[in-house]
């Protein structure tokens, strides 16, 4: 999978530009957006019927890189969005 991603360090937001993300497998909308709340704990979400997929949560780690764990949650929550539609 080739996925972009630009991380907004203000705001604390990954948002992935150029992925590939499967399309939701109740209601066939390909309106899925990425979300978190400033902290890096990401899930799908569709935009359609709302339904979710959660992503690996790294939030409440102090240690390291935060940028990188919040690129880390990002490509967890895509994957295993992605992952579950092909199942
Ligand atoms: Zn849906």
């Amino acid at each position: 999978m080739k996925i972009r991603i630009d991380y907004d360090q203000t705001t604390k937001h990954v948002e992935l530009t150029d992925e590939q993300v499967e399309p939701c497998p109740f209601c066939g909308s390909t309106d899925i957006a990425l979300c978190n709340t400033h902290n890096a704990a990401y899930w799908m979400e569709c935009q359609e019927c709302g339904a979710q997929v959660d992503g690996q949560s790294f939030a409440g780690y102090a240690d390291g890189n935060e940028d990188e764990r919040h690129f880390e949650s990002a490509r967890s929550a895509l994957s295993t969005w992605n992952h579950r539609i092909k199942q």
